[in-house]
């Protein structure tokens, strides 16, 4: 045994959530994440099925795995995804389950995923504007994300936050109107920074849009923005509300203000591989244990080697920086 608690790395980070990868399929390319075309998917027999998913977590949680969110690729391509979360919802320890969407089908299965268990939604949608969303995902579907998020809401779904990749020199306009939905409909409006994940491997530092400038131009137009309590210290990103008390926004300052200091997360693909950073160039193979040979002994064993073998922090802003080989679609946001 590496560690007598297997779940704190060797910079005494402990870890309590698990990010989910159900497919690396998507119905839409955004340029930042997946090529345009041609993509390579895994074959169907690689994902791990809900059984599979449903051990490792259930092996998990005694370790102190509380908090769930199941990501992709889109994770609603999936094929009854409720049912993941149905069985996901009844182990014990598991007292959150978020999922983050490009919400194209969300319309649709809101109410199933919501009588399933699914707590949370984060809807990730970077342009309010029909041709800024085609330039950014490269196929149709602006429409259906709007319908999406209303369904989200009827549902009762609660928060709702909306994920959204500022990019500069593509959607610097869309500052404003993200600013404005949030005072209008209460939705918590999170401006993410670009990283470096994307297939094409055409990321530049001058296409990030930071935080810091967005707050800015924020401000500018509504007024000032104060920093909300934190109430979780490992959550990536910093809260702010208007100062008239109207309208709530966050930054995920990925690049510009790393958080690796608090992370308390690792992700499992879809194709059953344990990854404990984003930005990690190795990872660990448990869909074979998991599978079939696997004891639940063997597969905390790889747990732990997996989060002791984790790195202080990305190098995003060092020349040492290496991006991964897998893209942000295939390794699961
Ligand atoms: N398809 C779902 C969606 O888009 O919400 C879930 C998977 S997606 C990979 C998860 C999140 O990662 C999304 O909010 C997406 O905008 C974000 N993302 C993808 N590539 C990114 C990149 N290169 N930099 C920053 N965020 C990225
Ligand atoms: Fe699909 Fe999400 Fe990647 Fe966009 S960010 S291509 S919606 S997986």
């Amino acid at each position: 045994m590496i560690d007598s608690r297997p779940l704190v790395d060797s910079f005494g980070r402990l870890h309590n959530n698990l990010r989910i990868s159900v497919t690396d399929r998507c119905n839409i390319r955004c340029f930042y994440c997946m090529p345009a075309d041609n993509v390579e998917f895994m074959d169907r027999g690689e994902l791990l099925t809900f059984e599979e998913i449903e051990r490792f977590v259930r092996v998990a949680a005694p370790l102190g795995i509380n908090k769930l969110r199941l990501t992709g690729g889109e994770p609603l391509v999936r094929r009854n995804l409720s049912e993941l979360i149905g069985r996901l919802s009844t182990i014990e320890g598991i007292d959150d389950i978020g999922l983050t969407t490009n919400g194209i089908l969300l319309a649709d299965q809101a109410a199933d995923l919501h009588a399933a268990g699914l707590a949370r939604i984060n809807i990730s949608l970077d342009a309010l504007d029909p041709i800024r969303f085609k330039e950014v995902t490269r196929r149709e579907g602006y429409e259906k994300v709007l319908e999406g998020i209303e369904a989200a809401r009827e549902t009762g779904f609660d928060p709702i936050k909306i994920n959204a990749v500022s990019i500069r020199g593509l959607t610097e306009d869309q500052l404003l109107p993200f600013g404005r939905l949030a005072r209008e409909t209460g939705i918590e409006v999170r401006f993410i920074e670009f990283m470096p994940l994307d297939a094409d491997n055409a990321w530049e530092r001058d296409r990030v849009l930071f935080a810091s400038e967005i707050r800015e131009r924020l401000e500018a137009e509504f007024g000032p923005l104060v920093a909300r309590g934190r109430t979780d210290p490992t959550a990536p990103a910093s809260q702010f509300e208007f100062a008239d008390g109207v309208g709530r926004v966050g930054f995920i300052a990925s690049v510009s203000e790393p958080f690796c200091g608090n992370c308390n997360r690792f992700r499992l693909t879809a194709d059953g591989k344990l990854r404990n950073c984003l930005f990690s160039l190795e990872e660990t193979d448990v869909k074979e244990l998991i599978r079939e040979t696997g004891t639940d002994e063997q597969i905390v064993e790889a747990i732990a080697a997996s989060i002791h073998a984790k790195a202080e922090g990305h190098e995003i802003n060092t020349a040492r920086f290496i991006q991964p080989d897998r893209p942000m679609y295939s390794i699961g946001g």
